[in-house]
């Protein structure tokens, strides 16, 4: 495994350590839990709109018929914080461990990406290609809605790094005591 990915496996480990010990109370936590609801919605809102414009069509076209041409780069995994990480353990998603795509991002199942709560470029990157073939009005829904679900993942982290100072874990270059 090469350094890379195995730092991404580390903060991986770390997001399931973290959910194994302050699971239970943050699911008591009504706070986050109406955050967690909120976010989820969003991202479902956005996965709907992306099949209204016409998205999946576009991408897979890049990801399948163009060597080398999806935009999920192996190299986009190493983006990925704990803190995503563990949104995604709240919203029931397992983590692959590996890319079902070779020299692809770890998180690339065969459907597309295994993630829920996904870093922001992951969300609100849209591709020359997109820009020509989508009207301004459209790009403009995407926009607006990934600023909603980013809004939302934003505030859950705040909310998480309170909880865990609280906890006496202190964040430091996303790097947490185990
Ligand atoms: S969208 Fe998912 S699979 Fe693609 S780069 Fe982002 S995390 Fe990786």
């Amino acid at each position: 495994m090469s350094e890379e990915l195995l730092e991404v496996e580390k903060r991986v480990q770390l997001a399931k350590r973290l959910y194994s010990a302050h699971a239970s109370k943050l699911l008591l936590d009504k706070g986050f839990c109406s955050l967690l609801n909120a976010y989820s919605r969003e991202i479902e809102k956005s996965k709907r709109l992306m099949v209204e414009v016409g998205l999946p069509g576009l991408c897979s076209y890049c990801a399948t018929k163009i060597p080398g041409g999806g935009c999920c780069g192996s190299h986009i995994a190493t983006w990925y914080d704990p803190l995503v990480l563990l949104l995604n353990l709240f919203m029931d998603v397992e983590i692959p461990d590996k890319s079902y795509y070779k020299d692809s991002c770890r998180f690339l199942g065969k459907e597309g990406c295994a993630l829920k709560a996904r870093y922001h470029f992951c969300v609100n990157y849209l591709c020359k290609r997109i820009h020509e073939h989508l009207d301004e009005e459209k790009v403009s829904w995407l926009k607006a809605q990934s600023g909603a679900e980013l809004f939302l993942a934003w505030k859950l982290e705040l909310y998480l790094m309170d909880f865990f100072s609280k906890e006496g874990l202190i964040f430091s270059n996303f790097d947490i005591p185990s």
